[in-house]
């Protein structure tokens, strides 16, 4: 539970304002961390699901789509790679 710096009454994480004293609660900052981490989350389901797909297209014979699906998990990994430094320079 997040609590307000001026007079540490909880609030909610989706709160701009302290209810109690309307104090701002979330920096623009701290929305930019949470905005990066929840872009990692998102690459990184995109990975799973693509990295998935190119198993299944592998099995199946539509080369043209694994090298597709291939070239856009290598492609998701990159972006995935960058999005975890940029959250580790925190
Ligand atoms: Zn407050």
């Amino acid at each position: 539970m997040q609590r307000c710096k001026q007079c540490e009454s909880p609030v909610a994480k989706t709160d701009v304002n302290c209810v109690n004293c309307g104090d701002l609660v979330n920096s623009p900052v701290k929305s930019k961390t949470n905005f990066r981490q929840h872009f990692g989350k998102i690459v990184t389901g995109l990975f799973i699901l693509s990295a998935a797909l190119t198993v299944v297209a592998l099995f199946t014979n539509y080369v043209g789509s694994f090298i597709t699906l291939l070239a856009t998990t290598i492609a998701l990994l990159m972006v995935k790679k960058s999005a975890d430094e940029m959250s580790s320079q925190q």
